[in-house]
């Protein structure tokens, strides 16, 4: 740390990122990424657009944040595009918590949520999920602080229902409810229709699992009028041109492809069952997971052993130290082939360890 360091910041731990490993050694099934690269017209149009890159892109994201309400069946003015959906979820916590408006969250969940509360100095309070891995919504009935709940949730993968979240909503009337959708599309059930019901509610989504563009950084936060005007007043006050160009043409030519996306969530869901049920055969305990990835358990190998054998023999997965879910993995769902390497990695693995 320098001498110049803001004394504010000095406690601040960084989010740590998987792994994004330099060369193509891996099997790479860390960070939750789609293993298809974007359809040929998506590559496309960030050729064409790179031809502009001598000029700003659009602040408002006009074309892009048209499309995205489209699909999503929403108004331009309840969408808001961001460098991701961390973005979003940043901004977020920057316009709606302070000192006197706290937030609460999961204690096993995404683990940027704790960073931004420090980043912007939110006091903040987990709550432990059931034995289970389960978020009990009850838990969050009237907390008198603002919510945050990825759903489904990560790294566990289980998801809570549309109505569940509506509890939490009615008993929170005077807090925002931060619905973070990254996996909503494998198997959740999204809460965006909700929108004009509850005005305290905001829901985040990303282009980088099911619509593969996680490199080009594409998120968005979806809610009413006016939660959406207090994001880009936040947007505006540091990086009014966060999407850019090449971004915004990817994010509205991807969302054009209905039918390669939706062969991509079928792929990657029958990819997940069929490894789901080897797993079972082998042992594991694997959660009911709504996601493109699996949390998984081996009774014959800890997490970590089983992390570190894998990389060994070149598939990555992301292992977590902490207590409650240090003897598990997350996997992430790859194609059939980068499944049937792991599964055969893995078989070896445990059969070396009966020895
Ligand atoms: N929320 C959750 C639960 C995530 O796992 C991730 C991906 N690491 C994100 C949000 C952020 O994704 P992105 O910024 O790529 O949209």
């Amino acid at each position: 740390m320098s001498k110049f360091f803001s004394a504010k910041y000095a406690k601040l731990v960084p989010y740590v990122p998987g792994e994004q490993p330099k060369d193509a050694q891996y099997v790479k099934l860390n960070t939750n990424e789609s293993p298809f690269s974007p359809p040929n017209s998506v590559l496309e149009a960030v050729k064409t657009e790179g031809g502009r890159l001598q000029l700003y892109s659009d602040p408002e994201s006009a074309l892009l944040t048209q499309k995205t309400a489209e699909v999503l069946g929403v108004q331009p003015s309840q969408v808001l595009m961001t460098n991701g959906s961390d973005e979003a979820l940043n901004f977020a916590f920057m316009a709606f918590c302070d000192e006197n408006h706290p937030i609460v969250f999961p204690d096993i969940s995404y683990g940027f949520y704790s960073v931004f509360a420090k980043l912007n100095g939110i006091p903040y309070k987990t709550i432990p999920l059931k034995d289970d891995f389960s978020v009990d919504y009850r838990d969050y009935l009237g907390v008198k602080a603002n919510v945050v709940i990825a759903n489904p949730n990560a790294p566990t993968g289980l998801a809570i229902s549309r109505s569940e979240v509506e509890e939490i909503l009615k008993s929170n009337p005077e807090n925002v409810v931060i619905i973070d959708e990254a996996y909503v599309d494998f198997g959740g059930e999204s809460c965006v229709a909700l929108i004009d019901k509850y005005e305290n509610l905001l829901v985040t989504q990303t282009f980088s699992k099911s619509r593969s563009l996680a490199g080009a950084r594409l998120g968005m936060a979806i809610g009413n009028e006016k939660l959406i005007a207090d994001l880009n007043t936040i947007k505006y006050s540091t990086n009014p041109y966060n999407v850019n160009r090449m971004t915004a043409a990817a994010g509205f030519s991807v969302l054009c492809e209905t039918e390669w996306f939706e062969t991509c969530v079928r792929t990657i869901k029958e990819n997940r069952e069929s490894t789901k049920t080897r797993l079972q055969e082998l042992g594991f305990t694997v959660l009911d997971s709504k996601t493109n990835f699996l949390f998984a358990k081996s009774d014959k190998v800890s997490g970590e052993t089983l992390y570190k054998e894998l990389k060994a023999r070149g598939v990555l997965v992301r292992h977590f130290s902490g207590e409650r879910i240090k003897d598990y993995v997350r996997i992430t769902i790859g194609t059939a082939e980068q499944m049937q390497i792991f599964l055969t990695k893995t078989e070896e693995i445990l059969k070396e360890k009966k020895v």
